[in-house]
């Protein structure tokens, strides 16, 4: 049976010559618990020190907590002024483009403050990656990305991508950019299987963008399925992990970085032991088999 590849230790951000690893950290839920920054600390340690190189955060994470809006970031911010040794490991992507809950809002002058807000909030002088969060209807492709190759000649952003865009709406932001997006940022995961076959992968290959999976375990449901769906996709990947001696969320991650587009999953868990797990997915080896019963199984009818 043919065995898919394993990803490799590093790969590059889209075209470009920054090195991340196959599998990300992500912040959205740094700023719960009011673990502080001694807490956020931690885990940042725990993501770097098990070879997790790349980091996503959001001006917008946080926002329905304590402190409000920006809060993940600050919290990343405080970590980082009391060990500025940490920068220099990590590739940092941020997101902005939302004002919750509404609207969304991706205007030059909107635009410029909020990448300028989230230097500040994670007092840093450059953000290895910036990412619009949603797309804004009503701003104009061209005047985005008039800004963006702005900020990107200013030196205060490295490279450039989107997440929950259509494939139009990246084509179009696309066209008009003089400094080319590198990344996108759907929801991916074993429950969430649109990428797949709607062609967002495929343009994502054809542009040489990197494809980050956001919820790669659709929020958590894959630790804990409960419907009948969720339930015969985690015994698919359970078939897999149990032979192979990892944990099914594992699995997951493998299963989403054996697609020919090397996908990053994002780990959205906020325990540090659960993080360094998630390396363990490098080493996972799928068959086309093993790939294709997760799939039919999340489709919940055979393959044509
Ligand atoms: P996820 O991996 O699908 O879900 C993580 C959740 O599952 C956490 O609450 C975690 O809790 C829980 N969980 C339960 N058992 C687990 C286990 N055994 N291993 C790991 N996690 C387990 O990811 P997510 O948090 O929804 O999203 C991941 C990242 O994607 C975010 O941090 C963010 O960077 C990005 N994101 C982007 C967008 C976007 O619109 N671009 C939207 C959502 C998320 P514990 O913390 O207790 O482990």
């Amino acid at each position: 049976m043919s065995e898919l590849q394993l990803p490799p230790a590093f790969r590059p951000l889209g075209k470009s010559d920054i090195a991340v690893s196959p599998i990300a950290w992500g912040m959205w839920r740094l700023a719960e618990d009011g673990r502080g920054a001694a807490g956020a600390a931690k885990l940042v340690h725990a993501a770097l020190d098990a070879g997790i190189n790349f980091l996503d955060t959001a001006d917008i994470y946080g926002f329905d907590g304590a402190g409000g809006f920006g809060d993940a970031e600050a919290l990343l911010g405080e970590v980082l002024a009391a060990e500025p040794a940490l920068r220099e490991r990590m590739v940092l992507a941020t997101k902005g483009g939302i004002l919750p809950p509404l609207p969304y809002d991706q205007s030059a002058e909107y635009l410029r403050k909020a990448i300028e807000d989230s230097l500040t909030r994670l007092k840093v002088d450059v953000i290895d990656l910036w990412q619009i969060h949603r797309p804004d209807i009503l701003a104009h492709p061209q005047e985005m990305a008039r800004v963006l190759d702005d900020v990107v000649a200013s030196g205060k952003v490295r490279k450039l991508g989107v997440s929950n865009f259509t494939m139009p709406q990246l084509a179009a932001l696309n066209h008009f950019l003089g400094e080319k997006l590198v990344t996108t940022q759907p929801e991916i995961s074993p429950l969430r299987i649109d990428c797949f076959e709607n062609g967002e992968l495929d343009q994502a290959m054809m542009l040489g963008l990197t494809p980050m999976a956001w919820s790669p375990l659709g929020g958590g449901r894959l630790a804990a399925p409960e419907s009948a769906r969720d339930i015969a996709v985690a015994e698919a990947l359970d078939v897999v992990a149990q032979a192979q001696g990892v944990s099914r969320t594992v699995a997951a991650y493998s299963w989403l970085m054996a697609h020919p587009a090397g996908i990053i999953p994002i780990i959205g868990s906020q325990k540090a032991e659960r993080i360094a797990e998630g390396t363990q997915a490098l080493t996972v080896q799928w068959t086309r088999q093993d790939w294709y019963a997760v799939l039919v199984a999340a489709r919940g009818e055979r393959l044509p």
